[in-house]
C-alpha cells in the first residue's frame, strides 16, 4: 500500500518537473525515491521526539507532556465501556461535565465548572453565551493575539459580540471602563498578556478594581487567564496569582488552558458564576467544542493530583522545579559519555542558561538552567542539526553560533540515553556525507 501511495506520489512529482522543462531522471534513481518515500509514509507521522531546546510548553511540540500513571488511566477508559454519560446511581443518563467540574470548583473554589476543547473554545463560547448581539469593554492593552489566528477582536467578532475598545496601548485607567458602560454593556473583558509585556509609562485596571465596578454597574465581569495557574507561582520578577485567587476577588468568569501550567491535556476550562456556566451548558455551540472521554480522564486524574497536593507528580512541575545541581550532574554524565564515542575535534562542554516556560505563559520569565553544547568543525553543526530532527528518535535542539544546544531541563532522564545514540549515530552519518 505505501509502495503504491509512494510511487504515485513521486511519478507525479516528475510529470509536474516535465511540465516545467526538467528532464527525466533514470529509473534507479526513480525507484531509489520511490523506496525513500514509503519509508516515509510507512512511519507514524505524529511521533514523539526529544525536547532540548528548554521551552517547557513548548506549543509546536506538544506543550505539556503527561505522565505514564495519567496515560495508564485514558487507556483503561478508552479501551473500554466507561461512565462518559451514564449515572451508575440512577441507572440512567448522566453528564460528561461531571466528572471533572466538580473536582475543578473544588480545585479554584469556584460555584460551577465546565470543560471545553481548549481555551479559544472557551473564550468563544463564553461571549456567545453572554454576550452576543451586545457590547464587551476591552482595554486597547488586551485585544491580543495568541498565536494561529487566534485575536481577541476575532473572535469577539465570531460570537456576535460587539467590541467596545477603551484606554489606550499602555494606559487604561478605571474612568475609561467606566464611561464605556451603558444598556448596551453585556460584560467586563480582561485578557491576559500571555506571550507579551508592555513595560514603561503603564497602567492597567486590576481584576480586583474592576469587579467592584461590575458590581456597582450590575456588569458581569470575565477574565481569559490564558495559562491558568492551580498555586502562587512565582519566576524572579514574575509572579502569577493562582486562579483560585482570582476567582476569590468575586470576577463572575474565568477560562484557561488545561496545557499550559495545569500540565494537563488540550482543554479549555470556563469556571464561575452557577447560571453562565449552566447557560453555556445548554448553549448549541457546547455540542461543538466539547470534549471527548481521553481528555476528560486525563483531565480529572490531573485535578486530582493537584486536590491531593501532589503536583509534582506531573512531568510538567517535575520539569519546572528539577534543581540546577541535578541538572548539571546530568550533563556532566552526558559530557562524559559523548567523550568516549565522539572524536576529540568536537568540544563538549556543559554551560549554565535560562529556560523558557513557554506556550505563551510567564514572558521574559527566565529559569535558570544547565545546557550541554556540542561545536565539531565550522560549519558542520547545521548538517548535524539537520540529521538530529531526521532521526529515528527526532530531537530538537537549539543552534547558536555554531554549538549544538542541548537543555537538560526539557529532557527526561529517561530519554538520555537514546539522545546519546543519536547524537553519535548524527555526528558518524553527518561526517560520512561530508566526506
Ligand atoms: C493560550 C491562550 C489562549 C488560547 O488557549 P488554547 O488552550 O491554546 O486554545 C487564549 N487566551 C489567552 C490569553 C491565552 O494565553
Amino acid at each position: 500500500m505505501w509502495i503504491e501511495w509512494a510511487t504515485r506520489e513521486v511519478l507525479d512529482g516528475i510529470r509536474r518537473g516535465v511540465g516545467k522543462g526538467l528532464s527525466v531522471p533514470a529509473l534507479p534513481e526513480v525507484a531509489e525515491r520511490v523506496l525513500r518515500r514509503a519509508e516515509d509514509l510507512r512511519r507514524p507521522h505524529l511521533r514523539p521526539l526529544i525536547n532540548a531546546t528548554g521551552v517547557i510548553i513548548h506549543t509546536n511540540l506538544g506543550r505539556a507532556p503527561l505522565s505514564q500513571e495519567v496515560m495508564a488511566y485514558v487507556a483503561a477508559v478508552a479501551t473500554q465501556y466507561s461512565t462518559l454519560e451514564y449515572d451508575l446511581e440512577g441507572g440512567q443518563r448522566g453528564s460528561r461535565h461531571d466528572h471533572v467540574s466538580r473536582l475543578v470548583e473544588a480545585a479554584i473554589g469556584a460555584e460551577a465548572a465546565m470543560v471545553v476543547n481548549n481555551n479559544a473554545a472557551a473564550v468563544l463560547l463564553a461571549l456567545s453565551a453572554m454576550a452576543r448581539g451586545r457590547e464587551v469593554v476591552v482595554s486597547r492593552g488586551e485585544l491580543v493575539e495568541i498565536g494561529g489566528a487566534f485575536r481577541i477582536p476575532e473572535v469577539m467578532a465570531l460570537s456576535g459580540a460587539i467590541l467596545r475598545e477603551v484606554g489606550s496601548t499602555n494606559k487604561t485607567h478605571r474612568r475609561d471602563y467606566e464611561g464605556a458602560i451603558g444598556d448596551q454593556t453585556a460584560l467586563l473583558l480582561k485578557v491576559h498578556q500571555s506571550n507579551f509585556r508592555i513595560i514603561g509609562f503603564t497602567e492597567s485596571v486590576s481584576t480586583e478594581e474592576l469587579v467592584q465596578l461590575g458590581r456597582a454597574k450590575g456588569v458581569p465581569v470575565m477574565e481569559d487567564l490564558g495559562s491558568g495557574v492551580m498555586f502562587p507561582f512565582r519566576l524572579g520578577e514574575i509572579e502569577e496569582p493562582s486562579v483560585a485567587m482570582l476567582v476569590a476577588t468575586g470576577t463572575d468568569l474565568v477560562t484557561f488552558s488545561g496545557d499550559k501550567l495545569l500540565g494537563g491535556p488540550q482543554a479549555g476550562i470556563i469556571a464561575g458564576r452557577k447560571e453562565w456556566v449552566d447557560a453555556m451548558k445548554k448553549h448549541p455551540l457546547a455540542r461543538a467544542v466539547r470534549v471527548d472521554k481521553m481528555t476528560l480522564a486525563a483531565l480529572e486524574m490531573v485535578t486530582r493530583a493537584y486536590l491531593e497536593g501532589n503536583p509534582r507528580s506531573l512531568p510538567l512541575w517535575q520539569m519546572i522545579e528539577e534543581t540546577e545541581a541535578s541538572l548539571e550532574q546530568r550533563a556532566q554524565a552526558m559530557k562524559n559519555k559523548l567523550a568516549v564515542s565522539l572524536p576529540d575535534s568536537v568540544a563538549i562542554s556543559v554551560h549554565r542558561d535560562f529556560s523558557e516556560v513557554g506556550g505563551g505563559s510567564m514572558p521574559g520569565a527566565q529559569i535558570p538552567t544547565v545546557t550541554l553544547g556540542l561545536r565539531a568543525d565550522a560549519g558542520s553543526s547545521v548538517a548535524w542539526e539537520r540529521a538530529l530532527r531526521q532521526a529515528a528518535m527526532p530531537v530538537v535542539c537549539r543552534l547558536h553560533q555554531d554549538q549544538l544546544i542541548f537543555d537538560l531541563r526539557t529532557i527526561f532522564a529517561s530519554q538520555e540515553s537514546q539522545l546519546i545514540d543519536t547524537i553519535v549515530e548524527g555526528y558518524w552519518s553527518m561526517a560520512a556525507a561530508n566526506g
